[in-house]
């Protein structure tokens, strides 16, 4: 039996390659049919210029177990299921001392067959299998970057009554402002490019007050020293100026990724004297899968206004050129597979 299954390579090349299904399955591994799978920043940054070779995408996944191989108990064919980007082994120091999220040795996804998330069917180790039910498979899907968001928001230990600012609101960013209202700050301020309306209207709704500024943000000295907590989902140059948001003792929460040179300044005598924090946030392995599916489902994070477009898989080249030449209108452009029926 065929499948369909997209493929990636630099600068902005996509295609659908048919492939063949496996006859057999390695132990504990199954055969997912994808439903939905969300396009990521990292995609994006992939086929910018990561890639000089075709490559197989997409990680943010939600399917139904088509096939089980052997060893994977507790799974059952015709689960709604997503899938953990990563996972930990269980049985290293790090694991056996209580840091799971120090491991990331667990068998994965990205190598275990010729097609990733954007595919009609993929190949994914039992372990990495996470059980979903009550939500659509577009919802779903937004586990994996919801689990990097509250990855950052653990990462910030946010108090109760803190004040929190949001740079940079895109899907990541998004999610963490209902999640840093949960976990107890008193409000969020979002700031954001004016060209990014959509997005901030996102924020709005999901209960940020809104910044729309192209101004620098060492021009709003209105907000310098007013943050307990800033979180950071944008490129890494804005640091040294989103420090001066702290206020004394704050703590700046950063997830991002390589946008060119990572090498920025900032002055340390500021960042001793007022004891501020820097730490990074890197969700990887995954986590959090449950506690996310979960304020998926009782609406703390609206699946439906993180989510913008839909787009079936055929057309996944231009779902990709909508993501890079319209960010401003995109929020999570999501790629769905109709149930297309076997091709033998
Ligand atoms: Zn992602
Ligand atoms: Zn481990």
């Amino acid at each position: 039996m065929h499948y369909q299954s997209a493929y990636l390579k630099s600068p902005w090349k996509c295609e659908l390659r048919t492939l063949e299904l496996p006859d057999f399955l390695p132990d504990a591994h199954v055969l997912i049919r994808v439903e939905a799978c969300g396009i990521c920043g990292t995609d994006l940054s992939h086929a910018e210029d990561k890639l000089d070779d075709w490559q197989p995408f997409g990680h943010e996944i939600a399917g139904v177990i088509e096939r089980l191989g052997s060893q994977c108990d507790g799974l059952h064919v015709g689960d709604t299921v997503v899938l953990e980007s990563s996972g930990f082994c269980g049985r290293c120091d790090s694991c056996r001392d209580g840091r799971v999220d120090l491991c990331n040795k667990a068998p994965n996804f990205w190598k275990a067959g010729p097609s990733l998330g954007f595919s009609e069917y993929m190949i994914a180790p039992a372990c990495c299998v996470v059980r979903y039910d009550g939500l659509t498979p577009e919802a779903a899907s937004l586990a994996e970057p919801a689990g990097v968001a509250y990855d950052m928001i653990k990462t910030a230990d946010i108090r109760h009554g803190d004040k929190v600012c949001l740079i940079g609101p895109g899907p990541i960013g998004l999610m963490a402002i209902p999640m840093a209202l949960k976990s107890g700050a008193d409000e969020v301020v979002c700031i954001g490019r004016t060209r990014n309306s959509k997005r901030l209207e996102a924020a709005e709704k999901l209960g940020a007050k809104v910044v729309a500024s192209d101004l620098a943000l060492s021009a709003h000295t209105e907000l310098h020293h007013q943050f307990d907590r800033v979180l950071v989902t944008a490129p890494v140059q804005i640091i040294p100026q989103a420090l001066s948001l702290l206020a004394y003792g704050g703590v700046l929460s950063y997830i991002g990724i390589g946008t060119g040179d990572g090498t920025i300044q900032f002055d340390a005598n500021d960042f001793h004297y007022r004891k501020l924090q820097l730490r990074g946030s890197f969700a990887s392995p995954a986590l959090y899968y449950p506690i996310v599916l979960k304020m998926l489902k009782n609406g703390t994070i609206s699946a439906d206004t993180i989510i913008s477009h839909r787009i079936p898989l055929r057309d996944i080249g231009q779902a990709m050129t909508l993501c890079k030449e319209d960010k401003g209108q995109t929020i999570k452009v999501v790629i769905t597979t109709e149930n297309i029926a076997p091709q033998v």
